[in-house]
């Protein structure tokens, strides 16, 4: 049933993890899991680890496999500071569980975790990413994990034993569990003394609370972090689960989770492949209100889902690679096309096809696309000239590519303009000139007042094509050349030259978009008129 595809990374995932399955729950759906701490806005960087199970267990269930994504949101751990831009009084609420401090400001939210898992949560529905979402604070203060807790307790001196070969220092009365405080609902508690029969435990809290509670009822606190992770490898029974590298140096919760999880909770670390740093370019000159943390939405408002998906599925787990913001985007857009003229056309290598399926749908179904996809680097060329005006945009589009209708660029057109509008340096923005440059215009000799006469006769062919055949046929025309001569260096010399004074009179600069793309937004009898024809 389940055949191997061996064409990616992603497969060779999905074979190991079938099989690893097969031994050890067999007959029972697959469990790829990620986690995530909604402590604050989660940064574009942490989507690798929802991506990475995402397309293994897309690929597992594509084969017909059954398989879940769980995605457990650390909501119960503490809130340890409050990120500029928050009120400093939250400060009082440090030590809490995220789910007991309350939402920003303004926020619709009941409270600071839920907060930020909501934009994520959007995120993850346009990327296509289906998981089951556990609350770990439901789980704590539900007593789910009771059983599991208790066992920790009283396997305290293993996992301590654990622990101990990476600790420079002993710890004493080592203790995996810790109280929230009853009175200030803090965590700043010190358990004082256990009881293995009866489990009572005693606590005190900085708050100068204390209290003795019996372990075996008491709903009001957690795991320590390397404890609490390999007890849900084993409790949710997870074959993949990868890690971002700072889980992986010795000593550290992936580490240490695999001895602790075999040792006291008769469990196996997941297959867990360490994935690489992910980085932004490109953001820096951003003014964010959303505290300057690129997020996922963030990406998501200048690239389309698919290509978002591609930037993952084309990079193995270990190799880093980089989400651009900047002008960088043109490129990746152009990759993008590019290989989907290659898939059209039947010519792609099988691991190119493979990323480009993942990137284009699910074991669901088809990711929205673009029906009609215009160059990203021309659509923003086009809303930068026009300021976003829907009527030009469109006359411009009908023009350089017979689109009749906006919602058939669309949604690649909305990505780029607003890249334009929250990315595009002020700086770098194109103003077409309201009036002619007389002072310009006067200033010119007669070869530069015959290359604007000629390019001002030459605008009846108004497409991409014939505009492009114009721009550079004008110096070959002067220069007594045949439209289809080979460039010179002086040729291309006189070229540069005619570019340069087309963009001063157009739009006051030495450069600008590309020029015909250029000519089609300005217009006809506008274009003339700026070049004095
Ligand atoms: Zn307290």
């Amino acid at each position: 049933m389940a055949t191997s595809g061996e064409t990616d990374w992603v497969s060779r995932f999905a074979d190991q993890v079938i099989s690893e399955a097969e031994k050890r729950a067999p007959g029972t759906p697959i469990v790829c899991a990620s986690g995530l701490s909604p402590s604050g806005p989660i940064h574009l960087g942490n989507l690798r680890e929802v991506m990475t199970p995402h397309l293994v267990a897309d690929e597992i269930r594509r084969r017909g496999v059954a398989c879940t994504h769980l995605l457990s949101w650390d909501d119960y751990d503490r809130f340890r500071r409050v990120p500029a831009g928050i009120d400093p009084s939250w400060a009082e609420h440090i030590g809490k569980p995220l789910t007991s401090v309350p939402a920003p400001p303004g926020s619709p939210h009941v409270n600071w975790a839920e907060h930020f898992k909501a934009p994520m949560i959007e995120a993850m529905a346009e990327l296509g990413v289906q998981c089951r979402m556990i609350s770990q604070t439901e789980q704590y203060t539900s007593g789910a994990y009771r059983e599991q807790i208790l066992l920790a307790v009283r396997e305290r001196a293993t996992i301590d034993a654990v622990l101990s070969r990476h600790r420079s220092k002993q710890v004493e009365d080592y203790f995996p569990y810790k109280p929230y405080c009853d009175l200030c609902g803090r965590d700043l508690t010190t358990v004082t003394a256990y009881d293995d029969e009866t489990t009572e435990l005693a606590y005190t809290c900085e708050c100068g609370f204390g209290e003795t509670v019996r372990l075996a009822e008491h709903d009001h606190g957690k795991l320590v972090w390397k404890v609490d992770w390999p007890m849900r490898w084993a409790y949710e029974g997870v074959i993949f689960e990868p890690s971002g590298v700072d889980h992986h140096s010795p000593g550290s919760a992936w580490t240490v989770g695999g001895k602790i999880v075999s040792d006291v909770f008769g469990g196996r670390q997941p297959i867990g492949p360490m994935y690489a740093f992910v980085g932004i370019t490109g953001m820096a000159k951003m003014s964010s209100s959303k505290g300057d943390v690129p997020t996922p939405a963030d990406a998501l408002e200048i690239m389309e889902a698919p290509v978002l998906r591609w930037l993952y599925a084309r990079r193995k787990p270990a190799q880093s690679f980089k989400i651009a913001f900047d002008q960088e985007i043109h490129r990746l857009y152009d990759e993008w096309d590019a290989l989907g003229r290659k898939v059209a056309a039947g010519q792609t290598q099988p691991a190119e096809l493979a990323a480009y399926d993942r990137a284009v749908h699910t074991a669901e179904g088809p990711l929205p696309v673009t029906p009609h996809p215009v160059p990203y680097r021309t659509l923003a060329s086009i809303v930068d000239i026009t300021t976003g005006h829907t009527e030009q945009t469109l006359r411009i589009l009908r023009d350089l590519d017979g689109i009749g209708d906006l919602d058939a660029a669309r949604p690649r057109l909305d990505r780029a303009q607003r890249w334009v509008d929250a990315h595009l340096p002020a700086d770098q923005r194109t103003r077409v000139r309201e009036a002619p440059d007389e002072e310009l215009l006067d200033s010119l000799g007669t070869s530069e007042r015959e290359s604007l006469r000629l390019l001002a006769d030459g605008l009846d062919d108004w497409s991409l094509d014939g505009l492009t055949t114009l721009v550079y046929g004008v110096p070959k025309l002067q220069a007594g050349l045949p439209a289809d001569a080979e460039p010179t260096p002086e040729l291309k010399a006189a070229q540069r030259a005619f570019f340069a004074l087309l963009y001063r009179l157009l739009v006051g600069r030495d450069t600008g978009p590309r020029l015909p793309t250029l000519l089609l937004a300005v217009g006809a009898d506008r274009v003339r008129k700026l070049v004095g024809a």
